[in-house]
């Protein structure tokens, strides 16, 4: 579909416009919290204001586009949803401090206690013993940035998921809201704004696998790039993240009681996609085999450039 078949009622300009004022703003987090129509004497009596023209002003601003007028009263309209969403999960309005925190959890690897912090709408892992899994970090504002040892990566997570849970059950949240959305990556969709999305592997030129290469500033040869064409949403990391929504290593995953959305199990399948094997067969065009591991299986999938598994698993899993 083209732009115009998209078009919106509003450009950006006026969209933010008719939101920049206090009143406006608390009527639609008003109208979110009821979570039913409101009618106009519902609504006026829960805003600080003691003055109807006044208030019948600000609705009006937000009526037909942010509002809507329903036979039960006053609704949110789908554009003031996504705005009352926005700022209740606080990705546009906190930037909560967490310092490094111990949580309970064991580094896939080592089996050293994991340390987190909250940074720049992530939850970044480390290891207190393990060598980083990268060098630097991407995804940190104004990044790349060089990182602290053991970093091993980093899980975008909306501020109001670190509310009223523990550190370890805030790792194991944003594992799974991070799987969530790598499976929209690798099925092709921005899991920020639905846009197509194209995804990319690439293979490191002169890699060496003893720790953090040089050459890719990583430990994985064989690395996934995607980026959406409409909107800033861009991720990277280890190949093997592409191939979550792939039948074959989700079906993998199940049959060894590796769910990728249980909390219960998200550590374990961080270690099934961060310690694997890689061989590169070809570069152009690329070809690469990873060779997943658990519980005494291995799985091997032979992908492309796209990230995409090609001629299906290379030899069956014993
Ligand atoms: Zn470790
Ligand atoms: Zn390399
Ligand atoms: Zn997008």
């Amino acid at each position: 579909m083209s732009d115009e078949d998209t078009g919106g009622r509003l450009s950006p300009d006026d969209a933010f416009a008719a939101l920049s004022n206090e009143h406006r703003v608390r009527i639609l987090r008003e109208l979110g919290d009821a979570g039913s129509p409101l009618a106009f004497s519902e609504l006026y009596d829960r805003l600080p204001v003691d003055d109807t023209a006044r208030f019948n002003y600000h609705l009006g601003e937000l009526r037909g586009h942010f509002v809507r007028k329903t036979a039960d009263g006053y609704a949110l309209d789908h554009p003031g949803q996504r705005v009352v969403e926005a700022i209740r999960s606080g990705a546009v309005t906190h930037d909560p401090e967490i310092e490094r925190t111990t949580v309970d959890d064991r580094c896939p690897t080592c089996e050293s206690p994991l340390e987190i912090q909250w940074l720049d709408g992530s939850v970044e892992v480390f290891c207190s013993v393990c060598e980083s899994r990268w060098d630097r970090s991407h995804g940190r504002v104004g990044g790349p940035g060089e990182v602290e040892s053991g970093y091993l990566g980093r899980l975008p997570f909306p501020p109001a998921g670190l509310r009223d849970r523990t550190p370890s059950e805030v790792l194991r949240a944003a594992h799974a809201w991070t799987n969530l959305e790598l499976l929209a990556v690798g099925s092709g969709i921005c899991p920020r704004c639905a846009a197509a999305v194209e995804t990319e592997l690439d293979a490191c030129p002169d890699h060496d696998a003893d720790g953090v290469c040089s050459t890719c500033r990583s430990r994985f040869a064989v690395l996934l790039y995607a980026a959406c064409p409409n909107c800033p949403y861009q991720v990277g990391g280890a190949a093997a993240l592409g191939l979550l929504s792939s039948p074959e290593l989700l079906a993998f995953t199940l049959d060894h009681g590796i769910d990728p959305f249980s909390p219960e199990s998200v550590l374990r399948l961080d270690r099934l996609l961060s310690e694997y094997d890689e061989e590169v067969l070809s570069r152009d065009p690329l070809r690469a085999v990873l060779t997943f591991s658990a519980g005494g299986d291995t799985l091997s999938l032979r992908v492309d450039e796209t990230g995409d598994v090609v001629d299906g698993p290379t030899r069956p899993s014993s």
